[in-house]
């Protein structure tokens, strides 16, 4: 095959990941083709909601929290660091996230886990993390329904950016660089020989590489191997027409059996909040990104019980988006254990604390040869599910027929997969 291009390395996706990636490993000296078949943020990282979590309210595995914590840190040190560096304002916001308990049980599984991370010196409660109570919680963020509020976790160090622009950023940043930036190329296989990649089939011929980054997340198992267990979940989000400033608080919460979140209010004064979607059909309908009538009005229900002082204010705007699922609610990051050359990030719920973590792994596997960061690697080992059976009760398409990504995980785990129900009604006004 007659390569149009070569390259040390190509990036297959134009999201958060792809971005940060071409960016560092540009810098770094390598020469980088980014292979994006849409436009940079045309996957979750332009519709996701922007929300910074460096750890998640709901995680019950303390060895991940603390392995989260590292990445997430030296992520968001990053993201601020390389704000000034490219002199662009992706709106680096750190306004504390609310992790909202309806009930008392919830309230004590929140305890728990928050004393258990202290003891294991995970987080300073003057620094990091805060019990609030209710009245506390109403203070913080007033827009919050009381009669739904028993407490929350003010999550200090959390906050959130606007995605879209971060993604266009790296990547004109990564450009700047030296790095070819592809947009409209779609990459159709990774082509490897011997058990090595030698280079990429895209819509606009073949590249010849060393390397290649499977950075396509909710795509991502389209490649085969180790990715062909992350399963496309769809989310949806919605944006407000403008109102008056309210503390820009993002907030997470379960209710009615749903992951919610949300609460970035733009510099225009909107309010994007993001909720439970629903495949349309069987497995391919998780990648329709198209939104239908019922669910922006199932969705408009569900944030008006959480918001009702959001009750007249209009939806303006609504979307879907895909992104990837990996049956232990952990990402795939680094080598790929079949294939030399073939390097792996995807299967991200909540990346957008983790971009500059990823490229700092990547970068040090392609110029080191071995991540030489302190962390746990084996949390995120692609090769994880090769000889591990267990993932085969998370087989598409039970339970992930339902919607919600990790936090189904959890409540699977807990048997109270049943308790997913839509409790709204659909046919109901607004
Ligand atoms: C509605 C919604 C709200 C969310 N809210 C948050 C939040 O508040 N905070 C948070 O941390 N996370 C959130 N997420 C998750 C977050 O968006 C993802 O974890 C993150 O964006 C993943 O980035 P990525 O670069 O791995 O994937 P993506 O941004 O999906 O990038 C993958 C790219 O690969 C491209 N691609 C696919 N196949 C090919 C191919 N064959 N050739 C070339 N290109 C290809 C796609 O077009 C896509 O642009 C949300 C997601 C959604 C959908």
């Amino acid at each position: 095959m007659k390569p149009v291009m070569s390259a040390d390395i190509v990036i297959i996706g134009g999201g958060v990941m792809g971005t940060a990636t071409a960016y560092e490993l540009t810098k770094a000296g390598l020469d980088v083709i980014l292979c994006e078949m849409r436009n940079l943020g045309s996957g979750a990282s332009g519709r996701c909601g922007g929300m910074i979590c460096h750890c998640y309210g709901r995680e019950n595995n303390l060895d991940r929290v603390g392995e989260r914590l590292k990445l997430t840190r030296y992520n968001t040190e990053m993201l601020k660091k390389t704000q000034e560096e490219l002199d662009i304002d992706y709106h680096v916001r750190i306004t504390g996230l609310l992790d909202v308990w309806i009930n008392e049980e919830e309230a004590e599984e929140g305890k728990r886990l928050f004393e258990l991370e202290q003891s294991q010196g995970f987080v300073d409660p003057n620094q990091d993390i805060k019990i609030l109570d209710r009245k506390e919680t109403l203070e913080v963020m007033p827009t919050l329904n009381p009669d739904l509020v028993y407490g929350s976790r003010f999550r200090q160090e959390d906050g959130n950016l606007s995605p879209y622009q971060l993604c266009q950023s790296l990547g004109w940043g990564a450009q700047k660089k030296g790095a070819k930036i592809l947009t409209h190329t779609k990459v159709d296989k990774i082509v490897i020989e011997d058990n090595k990649v030698c280079g990429v089939e895209t819509d606009k011929g073949y590249i010849a590489c060393k390397w290649v980054l499977n950075a396509a997340n909710g795509w991502a198992a389209n490649f085969g191997g180790e990715t062909e267990v992350i399963t496309p979940i769809r989310e949806i989000a919605c944006v407000t027409e403008p109102i008056g400033p309210v503390p820009p608080m993002p907030f997470e919460m379960q209710y009615g059996g749903q992951f919610a979140y949300g609460g970035t209010q733009t510099a225009t004064g909107n309010i994007t909040i993001g909720g439970p979607a629903h495949p349309r059909e069987k497995r391919v309908g998780f990648y329709n990104e198209t939104i239908w009538m019922d669910e922006v009005r199932r969705l408009g229900n569900y944030m008006t019980g959480i918001f009702p002082k959001l009750k007249d204010v209009k939806m303006i705007r609504s979307w879907v988006g895909t992104m990837g699922f990996v049956p232990d609610a952990q990402p795939m990051i680094g080598k790929s254990s079949i294939t030399e050359g073939l390097l792996i990030a995807a299967g991200f719920v909540a990346g957008i604390s983790l971009e500059f973590a990823v490229a700092r792994i990547i970068k040090e596997l392609i110029t080191l040869g071995a991540v030489e960061w302190d962390i746990d690697m084996s949390l995120y080992d692609p090769g994880r599910f090769r000889n591990n059976k267990d993932w085969a009760a998370f087989k598409w398409p039970y339970p992930r027929d339902i919607g919600i990504s990790g936090d189904y995980s959890w409540a699977y785990k807990q048997g109270k997969a049943d308790e997913f129900k839509i409790p709204y009604d659909l046919t109901a006004k607004r």
